[in-house]
């Protein structure tokens, strides 16, 4: 089984607001934005248009990985509130 058909077993419940607050300001000045090629669900995106990070919440696998990695240490990181968040399948 490849990653994207174990993804594609993953449930997700979306919160209203973002676990994932990030620091627009130090991310505009980031130089690696190693979040956007380090997390697995691809949450982190540059755009480059409007010169800004999204964070495509809805999809975090919850790993952590962000959060350790992040070069300025501006990331604040939580838990999805309640029964929102990963749901992980097995089998
Ligand atoms: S690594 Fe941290 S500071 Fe850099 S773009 Fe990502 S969240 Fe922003
Ligand atoms: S916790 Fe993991 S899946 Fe969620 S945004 Fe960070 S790197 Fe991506």
């Amino acid at each position: 089984m490849n990653i994207d058909d174990r993804l594609a077993k993953v449930k997700y419940v979306s919160d209203e607001e973002t676990h994932l607050k990030i620091n627009q300001e130090k991310c505009n000045n980031c130089e690696m934005k190693v979040c956007t090629y380090i997390c697995p669900a691809n949450v982190y995106e540059w755009n480059k248009k409007e010169n800004k990070l999204t964070v495509n919440y809805e999809n975090c696998l919850e790993c952590g990985a962000c959060r350790i990695a992040c070069s300025e240490k501006c990331l604040e990181w939580q838990y999805p509130k309640g029964i929102c968040g990963v749901t992980y399948k097995f089998g």
